[in-house]
């Protein structure tokens, strides 16, 4: 296809190691999604390269370390320059690997960017516990070498999630992306070495990477953001020399939309919410609780909202949404979509472009079974169940089942009735009127299995970091 990739990247290129574009002698497939054929190779790292790769940000972290934060920071925002300068390659990239449309892709670029930037800026001061006396404080020291461990879903922004923190607090990273979505992280790997000294960002590609790397005593933390059953993984490997550990995984939200809410206004937003990025997203909307009252219209305003998608390979023009990113997602969301009617009742259905490419056609079940499989377990793709409700204590416990807990909203035009519901709801943010929007400067937690720790804020940031105490008796 006519798709720009060899301007976008060299597929001879190599992995990002120690400052360097590493050949590796094996390479695997990358798969378009909107074609489901190979439209370029990746570089396949072996033991050897991942040592090498640990040993690299070993070294730099000798130097790194040892410098101010704000020169870290200095360097970070370069770095962001330099993404802002080549983000319509990066974008197109991002198509080409994850398929959403050009448009989310740029969004993609820009978010990213804002998040470098922002989580650049925040610093952690030494905290002055006693000063008369003797001077007693806490302080803030880097870790080591942290691995971030990327999914397919977002393969720019997440990584640069956790760049900024990982390297503002003085560690040095390897970054490891899913192996689905590996161009993008060579491409940001490669750009950042103009910025940073070698080693700092090391980027390795690859399968079974992700379990060597948690398995390496090279490394001193875990940043993944994946499914929680690989979480799980990551824990128990990281248990063997006490890595630290940042796991964001998986969410089923609930979003409960309370009597009188304003339809009028607010359906695309809740359409979105659910559907953005074909659903492949850990803070989407999975399940819908709506009262009775507002149930056909709530329904309505969805059909409408749905029949305005124009779905097809994200680089054409006018696409508002592209297949899903993978083979494996593409058969099992496909599976409950086929299964819908056993779950409920289809409220809508819009079709999908017929293949090759992984094209999902978006639905909306209602009257969904509490018990069934679409409500239990997240469904990552363009699936979204509704449930009616008449007491709000039934709603309040319908969306608190569930293993889960990363994000919720609460929906009503009254602020006071919103905030009282939304106080009561298990989930580590809860939004009203909105879902999902986060910055820099918010933590991101996720509750029960959704996560362990924290990602943003100058909370995130402490994560990147051993906490330490400074005790000088000043006065003798
Ligand atoms: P998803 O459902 O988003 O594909 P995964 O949890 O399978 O999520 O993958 C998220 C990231 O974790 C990917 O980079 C993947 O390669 C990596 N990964 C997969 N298995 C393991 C493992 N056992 N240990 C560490 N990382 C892993």
């Amino acid at each position: 296809m006519a798709d720009g990739t060899q301007r976008v990247i060299d597929p001879q290129d190599g992995l990002v190691i120690g400052g360097k574009v590493v050949k590796t002698t094996d390479r695997f497939d990358v798969i378009n999604p909107a074609t489901a054929l190979p439209y370029a190779t990746a570089p396949r790292a072996d033991k050897a390269q991942l040592d090498l790769a640990v040993d690299a940000a070993q070294v730099a972290f000798q130097s790194w370390r040892t410098l101010s934060w704000d020169a870290r920071a200095d360097m970070i925002h370069a770095f962001a320059d330099a993404i802002e300068a080549n983000s319509s390659e990066l974008a197109t990239l991002i198509v080409l690997e994850q398929g959403k449309p050009l448009a989310s892709a740029n969004g993609e670029v820009t978010s990213g960017v804002k998040f470098l930037r922002g989580l650049a800026d925040i610093r952690l001061p030494d905290e002055v516990v006693e000063s008369a006396g003797r001077d007693v404080r806490i302080v803030r020291t880097p870790l080591g070498v942290v691995a971030a461990i990327t999914p397919w879903n977002y393969p720019v922004l997440i990584p640069l999630w956790k760049l900024a923190p990982a390297l503002v607090t003085g560690n040095t990273v390897i970054l490891k992306p899913a192996e689905t979505t590996p161009l993008t992280a060579l491409w940001l790997g490669r750009l950042a070495q103009e910025h940073f000294p070698p080693g700092v960002l090391n980027v390795i590609t690859g399968p079974g990477l992700g379990q060597e790397l948690t398995r390496h005593a090279g490394i001193r933390k875990i940043s993944f953001t994946g499914s929680s059953t690989t979480g799980q993984h990551v824990l128990r490997a990281s248990a063997e020399d006490f890595k630290r550990v940042t796991l964001e995984m998986g969410g089923n939200d609930a979003a409960i939309l309370l009597p009188g809410f304003d339809l009028n206004v607010q359906g695309p937003q809740l359409f979105n919410s659910a559907f953005a990025n074909m659903g492949q997203v850990c803070v989407a909307i999975k399940r819908l609780i709506v009262h009775d009252s507002l149930y056909d219209g709530v329904c309505a305003a969805l059909r409408v909202e749905a029949d305005k998608l124009v779905i097809g390979d994200g680089m054409t023009t006018g696409v508002t949404a592209g297949p899903v990113q993978n083979e494996q997602s593409f058969r099992e969301v496909g599976d409950l979509i086929a299964r819908a009617q056993e779950f409920g009742t289809i409220v809508h259905q819009i079709k999908a472009p017929d293949g090759p490419g992984y094209f999902l056609a978006p639905t909306i079940v209602g009257d969904v079974d509490p018990n069934s499989q679409l409500w239990r377990e997240e469904p990552f793709g363009p699936i979204l169940p509704i449930v009616r409700y008449s007491d709000i204590e039934d709603a309040i416990a319908l969306a608190n089942d569930d293993k889960f807990g990363l994000g919720g909203s609460v929906w009503s035009s009254d602020p006071a009735e919103a905030a009282s519901v939304a106080r009561r709801l298990d989930a580590g943010t809860v939004w009203t009127n909105t879902h999902p929007a986060m910055s820099p400067n918010i933590p991101l937690p996720g509750i029960k299995m959704s996560g362990v720790g924290v990602e943003f804020s100058h909370h995130g940031l402490a994560e990147f970091t051993d906490l330490r105490v400074h005790n000088f008796a000043t006065a003798i």
